[in-house]
């Protein structure tokens, strides 16, 4: 009885909505949108027509290959109004408090100043769980909303460098759309933190208040690229523990040798929760921008991004034609086993296949 009350007072429960009769719209068919020309795509970006850029990203991530020679005119042509920004990495373990950071600390520093905050994810977990669980629009209920936010979950890709390339390229067409603050979020899978490093200034980890028994855990290259750590959930009853936490972590961040950038890294409280904290993390981040842009090594390590990405590409290029040439997959399932099976070595198996592929 109790149980029959319960769901009727609940709002969840499912309807059963309407008999549609099949015969209806039978002779439908749906228009086909016309895809706009490159100038199109271009014009509208340049101008930050939100529509168009979100296209365009659609382009760079899909697997036609005519989508892809269209994005990559796109990225072409918006190229020359890309580059002003400030990129900021983000990153944590599920839980730490991302998105309710991303949606406070954007809202921040919106009413600091910023014109336009892009925020791009790389989830290389997406293609595994069959949805995203980074970047997702409702869980940025302010920002989601804001009309100088553009929000763009990671794109579902096959690979971790498939997935970064295509937000390294989305980047690129958000800079042209006029957006000057661009947050790239990751969540610590595999080496997805040292991919978001490689597109982006500024390096921000957030830890949990007891992040000091965490320590240990937290892979040592990641913190070492942090250019700022940020003790998150610093409220509360948990404040004690924060406050312990941030000491460690700035003892710990002692014990790396000075960076490149001569910036020195340290670490802070805040509260994405209860807006706390907010403008130390963007004074420092403002900071990093100033200093580094007068030392020169803002546009030293920008360089180098783009050298690398040069290099991934080339690499990427390359292993798609090796694998996709008609001699190399003609006998590579046979060499595989022969390999699997130890009649052949891989380093001779490798070798029989590049003097196949370089005669064709
Ligand atoms: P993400 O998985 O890293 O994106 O984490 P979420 O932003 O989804 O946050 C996970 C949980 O932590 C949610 O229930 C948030 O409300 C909570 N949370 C996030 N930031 C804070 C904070 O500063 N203080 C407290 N007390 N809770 C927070």
């Amino acid at each position: 009885m109790k149980k029959k009350s319960l769901q009727n007072d609940s709002a969840l429960h499912i309807s059963k909505g309407k008999v549609v009769d099949s015969n209806i719209n039978k002779n439908f068919k749906r228009k086909k949108r016309k895809r706009p020309d490159l100038k199109t795509f271009v014009d509208g970006i340049c101008r930050g027509d939100r529509v168009l850029l979100s296209q365009a990203i659609t382009l760079i991530e899909s697997k036609n290959l005519a989508h892809q020679a269209l994005a990559q005119k796109i990225i072409e042509a918006c190229l020359p109004y890309s580059g002003n920004s400030l990129r900021i990495g983000l990153t944590g373990t599920p839980g730490v408090g991302k998105s309710t950071f991303v949606d406070s600390f954007g809202s921040y520093i919106l009413k600091e100043g910023v014109n336009g905050l892009a925020v791009l994810a790389i989830d290389p977990s997406s293609q595994v769980t069959k949805g995203s669980i980074l970047g997702d629009k409702t869980r940025m209920e302010t920002l989601s909303v804001h009309p100088k936010v553009f929000i763009r979950p990671s794109p579902a890709g096959d690979s971790l460098g498939g997935v970064a390339r295509k937000t390294r390229e989305s980047i690129i067409l958000c800079e042209a759309a006029g957006f000057d603050t661009i947050i790239v979020e990751t969540v610590g899978v595999g080496q997805s933190e040292t991919a978001v490093h490689s597109m982006v200034d500024f390096f921000l980890l957030l830890l949990l208040p007891n992040a000091g028994d965490e320590l240990q855990g937290i892979k040592r290259g990641v913190m070492e690229m942090a250019d700022l750590i940020a003790i998150n959930k610093a409220d509360g009853a948990a404040l004690p523990a924060a406050k312990l936490a941030k000491k460690q972590c700035r003892n710990g961040l002692h014990l790396f040798p000075p960076k490149e950038s001569n910036w020195i890294a340290t670490a802070e409280l805040c509260s994405a929760l209860k807006h706390e904290g907010l403008d130390t993390i963007w004074k420092h981040i403002l900071s990093y921008q100033n200093q580094t842009s007068i030392n020169g090594y803002f546009e030293h390590n920008r360089q180098r991004q783009a050298k690398y990405w040069l290099e991934e590409s080339i690499g990427a290029q390359l292993k798609q034609l090796f694998y996709q040439s008609p001699a190399v997959r003609a006998v590579f399932d046979q060499l595989e086993q022969e390999v699997v099976h130890g009649k052949l070595s891989p380093f001779k198996a490798a070798e029989n296949l590049m003097q196949l592929f370089k005669e064709q």
